[in-house]
């Protein structure tokens, strides 16, 4: 059994689906997932959501050749780490 991916549901994931080949089929035009919700900053479709936004599932899938589940977790981690840094970049700029 694989432990739970650390999410913090920050959703700027599901916010920035446009950078990346694999999620652009989601893109409703802004770089915003069309299943996501930005009231309660969520997926709409959640129990449903499509395997590549499910992080277990891809390791499982792709990955558990190449590397430990704590090593793509980590890996996985660095991306949200970037996109929260971004985020807190644009909104500076917005002061
Ligand atoms: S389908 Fe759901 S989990 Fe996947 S990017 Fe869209 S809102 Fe996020």
């Amino acid at each position: 059994m694989i432990p739970e991916f650390p999410c913090t549901q920050c959703g700027l994931c599901c916010q920035h689906v446009h950078l990346s080949h694999a999620t652009q089929f989601l893109d409703s035009g802004d770089g915003t997932c069309r299943h996501y919700d930005s009231l309660s900053k969520g997926c709409s479709i959640y129990a449903e959501r499509p395997d590549i936004c499910r992080v277990d599932r891809q390791y499982v899938l792709h990955y558990v050749q190449q590397y430990s589940w704590k090593e793509f977790v980590d890996l996985n981690l660095q991306v949200c780490r970037h996109l929260q840094s971004t985020q807190i970049v644009s909104s500076t700029r917005d002061l």
